[in-house]
């Protein structure tokens, strides 16, 4: 089969603590897999070659957790008078949630959710569908259909929910097994995770049983983790013989296949060592962390402990699908929670744009070999033009490249490729 490049300036992170950044560049890919970055076409190369022309080729995003069904509310409900942590999910995300059982509204929330999606920088994600395991997998099916890859979950919630939104033990544990036995190989990039909404809403039998259903199926685990301290005095409650919240998900096998946690905002080093004895993930919600408590994640003590890092929208506690958002807040999140450490006489240091980047590319990318354009990562590109946010002042790559973190919106985005097919291309206009 023929080669594919495309040309351009190219900008990735290798490596975490600096950009690489290759102009007038080709990236060659075969199949879905980067051959790498080379100055010229390698001589008697087939190569069909696309020229980006002055835009800029980075890698494809991974969004770590996103909530689907909230993108109905997504942009709402960020101000609320009362800011207990039931009063949103009572007023805005169980109510939204429950209309989920209907499959026709399904149709038309997730073809948008999937449609919109295009134009960000995302190529994979990882979502939470909700307990009505048709729904989901209409949600799988929107997001193959648009050539998105990732994982999707079917939410658990046996207590601690509203009626409509609700399962029985069985009933969570029966629809899990039916998702998987249903989605595990009916779409090429898109694939079940097992998805206990958290602690709370989980009983000890139905994580017990979640962690077989895990492992039989070899299927990675979604979860909550450590998002907020009124959370983590409520599971103390609810599991005292447990030494931390981790435990409830390790003791219960949730953790051998691969785990990705949210937000771990007040995960102390006990708990990050648990996380650490495992292979997975944390997804760093910086938006939705400051949205819904106010905190800012020990993103430094994450990399330090050798934990995998991603970014989350965590949509709709996020209010953007813009992973480009988040890896702006990242590093506003770092410098805020860094000056508090400060005044207490310790410097933590803050996270700087490359690796802010990196999360948001080759961090969360860890997961499926994707997110770097090192050979033998999987093809997943996107395509900016930043002409509308250029100026009279010539700019380096790098500069653009802050700009567009900075300023830019789904009109920049101009190309995405996943696995190396191509799901769009704007030619820009003579
Ligand atoms: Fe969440």
């Amino acid at each position: 089969m023929k080669k594919n490049a495309l040309k351009g300036t190219i900008l990735h992170t290798p490596s975490k603590d600096c950009f690489e950044i290759h102009e007038d560049a080709y990236l060659i890919w075969d199949g879905d897999t980067v051959l790498g970055i080379f100055d010229e076409i390698p001589t008697g190369e087939e190569v069909t070659v696309r020229d980006c022309k002055d835009r800029l080729i980075i890698p494809g995003m991974s969004d770590l957790h996103i909530h689907a069904p909230q993108y109905s509310f997504v942009g709402i409900a960020q101000n609320l008078e009362d800011m207990k942590w039931d009063s949103w999910f009572e007023k805005y995300c169980f109510p939204e949630e429950s209309r989920l059982k209907d499959p026709e509204y399904a149709v038309r929330l997730y073809g948008r959710l999937a449609k919109d999606l295009l134009h960000t920088p995302t190529t994979r994600l990882c979502a939470y569908g909700t307990i009505h395991t048709d729904s989901t997998i209409i949600l799988m099916q929107k997001l193959s259909e648009a050539g998105l890859a990732g994982y999707v979950g079917k939410v658990n919630m046996d207590r601690n929910s509203m009626p409509g939104l609700l399962e029985t033990t069985e009933e969570s544990i029966s629809e899990t097994e039916r998702f998987l036995e249903e989605t595990v190989n009916r779409f090429p990039g898109i694939k079940p995770m097992i998805t206990p909404r958290y602690v709370p809403s989980c009983t000890k039998r139905l994580l017990n049983a979640l962690g077989d259903l895990s492992n039989r199926y070899k299927v990675p685990v979604q979860t909550h983790l450590s998002e907020r301290s009124d959370e983590i005095e409520w599971v103390k409650q609810l599991e005292p013989d447990k030494d931390c919240y981790a435990r409830c998900y390790e003791d219960a096998g949730l953790m051998q296949q691969g785990y990705l946690m949210a937000h771990c905002v007040y995960s102390d080093d006990y708990e990050l060592g648990v996380l650490a004895n495992h292979s997975g993930m944390i997804a760093h919600c910086p938006q939705g962390n400051m949205n819904s408590s106010g905190g800012c994640a020990p993103v430094r003590k994450f990399l330090d402990a050798g934990v995998g890092v991603g970014l989350g929208t965590d949509v709709a506690g996020g209010n953007t699908l813009n992973l480009f958002k988040m890896v702006f807040y990242a590093v506003l999140a770092s410098k805020v929670r860094n000056s508090k450490a400060l005044c207490c006489g310790s410097n933590e240091g803050i996270l700087s744009l490359s690796e802010a980047f990196y999360l948001a590319t080759k961090g969360g990318g860890k997961m499926w070999r994707t997110g770097s354009f090192e050979k033998g990562y999987k093809m997943d590109a996107v395509i900016v033009d930043d002409s509308r946010l250029r100026g009279e002042i010539k700019r380096s790559p790098y500069e653009r490249l802050e700009r567009i973190i900075g300023m830019s919106d789904d009109r920049e985005i101009c190309g995405k490729y996943v696995n190396g097919r191509v799901l769009f291309y704007e030619e820009k206009p003579a």
